[in-house]
């Protein structure tokens, strides 16, 4: 039997369909995203830094072609009294772990797992407990097996203080007690590689604790539009449905209970209509005073603060598009912070002075604009009552859609922007942009913060504001069509 990894005894822990696809049908897998990228990336970028907290260790380099030297030259450097080891490799059983950090520690060896995460999650104790049991197979007394993980609440002031930007969670007495459960599934995980594909019907096991990669492989009975498109229905009433067969909108029993929006996408589905409320709409319009400003903002956290007064995973707004409508006429103002710099003050300012003459200042999901702007405030007390000022100006574009005065069917029952602009505004589109959506914009501008190549900084903020000034001229669009409806 080959080897399994301690990455691959997790991904069967969620699933066995899954371990099972990823030994017999790897090509079947869909390759992660740019937004995964980035998630990994971070998670390299912290593990690196986490090393500080044990420094002068040795470092073992992973090289899929070099399992067995690495295990050698892991046992070469305890031999010879090393203290500190990163990315420590050990086989027991046939099964492969790399330890983060291992460390000697005056009572015996201290594993350390290292995760980007701002808190301990439940999957982290199976984790850590197959190296506790690798590293236990090895003969090594274990005295410590903990994880190490982001710690939200450090601030950032002057040089980056590792030992505040890491918390360290002892697991050890969970991870001892978890040793019977990690031998008991290892044994079924190898018996189960050992015979057909299993048979396992999708469930919420899918996405929890991670989404899984083999979702198009297993999902492809599940129609383009089923009963797993009803807005805001949980996913325990979702596969409520499908246990009793139901998966089109069609076959939902008429004592399944649907919130009345819901009951409202499906109905508009079935009887291919649409529902507009003029006077809601009328309403809407009505209080909005010109120049209007259409707003819409830009962040990007990081799990490592590049600036003082920054804390790990803390939104920062980046950049912001603003179009103004003054009867027939449309401005466009926008800003993109430079790489390398908060963009924190000069955004607020650049605000405040292009949004100077807006009596209204439309956003899409309120929200999140008014916390940015707050915490703005907050940060820079002379420029409060500025901001306060745009606070008071804002209006929420998202009311009509939410309270379904305006819904169509190929909105889907969301009243997410992404979903109403191609409902109401179909020759508007994100597609072929290089950067399509939020979590993307917000990755990448993350990303430039370290980036060099000067060519290609420019293109990726040429991209950035082309995606930026789409969000706001969408709103404008759309501002059109509700007037036209009314
Ligand atoms: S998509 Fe679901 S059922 Fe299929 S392998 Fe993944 S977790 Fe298992």
């Amino acid at each position: 039997m080959s080897r399994l990894s301690k990455s691959q005894f997790m991904r069967g822990l969620q699933c066995h369909k899954s371990l099972w696809l990823y030994w017999n049908k790897y090509n079947q897998r869909t390759q992660p995203n740019k937004a995964q990228e980035a998630i990994f990336d971070t998670g390299t970028e912290v593990g690196i830094l986490a090393q500080h907290l044990f420094p002068d260790g040795h470092e073992i380099v992973y090289s899929s072609d070099k399992v067995e030297e690495n295990i050698a030259k892991t046992k070469k450097l305890i031999e010879s009294g090393t203290k500190t080891i990163y990315e420590a490799m050990f086989i027991y059983d046939n099964i492969l772990v790399m330890v983060d950090i291992l460390h000697k520690g005056k009572d015996g060896w201290e594993i350390y797992e290292v995760k980007s995460s701002s808190a301990e999650k439940p999957a982290y104790k199976n984790d850590i407990s197959v190296q506790y049991f690798v590293l236990n197979g090895n003969g090594l007394n274990i005295s410590v097996a903990a994880l190490v993980h982001i710690n939200t609440e450090y601030e950032r002031r002057g040089e980056l203080d590792i030992k505040q930007l890491f918390t360290i969670k002892d697991l050890t007495d969970t991870v001892i007690e978890n040793q019977p459960f990690v031998n008991e599934q290892l044994l079924l995980q190898k018996e189960m590689l050992g015979k057909d594909e299993p048979q396992i019907d999708i469930g919420i096991h899918c996405f929890k604790p991670y989404g899984c990669d083999f979702k198009e492989y297993c999902w492809k009975h599940i129609p383009d539009y089923s009963v797993f498109d009803i807005n805001n229905l949980g996913w325990e009433r979702r596969f409520e449905l499908y246990q009793k067969g139901v998966l089109k909108l069609e076959d939902i029993p008429s004592d399944f209970h649907l919130s009345d929006a819901q009951q409202l996408q499906v109905d508009c589905e079935l009887n291919m209509k649409d529902f507009i409320n003029r006077d809601g709409i009328k309403k809407f319009i009505e209080q909005l005073e010109e120049p209007i400003g259409l707003l819409d903002f830009e962040t990007f956290q990081q799990a490592v603060p590049s600036f003082d007064g920054q804390k790990p995973y803390k939104q920062i707004p980046s950049q912001y598009s603003l179009h103004i409508l003054n009867g027939d006429k449309l401005d466009h103002f926008e800003f993109l912070g430079e790489p390398g710099k908060d963009p924190r003050e000069e955004l607020a300012d650049s605000m405040i002075e292009d949004t100077k003459n807006c009596k209204t200042i439309l956003v899409y999901n309120i929200g999140f604009e008014r916390t940015i702007i707050k915490k703005l405030a907050e940060q820079f007390p002379d420029k409060a009552d500025a901001l306060q000022s745009i606070i008071d100006r804002l209006i929420d574009m998202i009311i009509p859609f939410r309270s379904k005065d305006y819904y169509t069917k190929e909105m889907r029952g969301s009243y997410s922007i992404k979903l109403v602009l191609p409902a109401l505004v179909p020759e508007l589109s994100y597609n072929g942009l290089n950067i399509s959506d939020g979590g993307a914009a917000m990755n990448i501008y993350a990303k430039l913060q370290t980036m060099t190549d000067t060519e290609e900084i420019e293109k990726i903020k040429a991209d950035l504001l082309k995606y930026c000034e789409l969000d706001t001229y969408a709103m404008v669009k759309i501002l059109e069509k509700m007037k036209e409806v009314v």
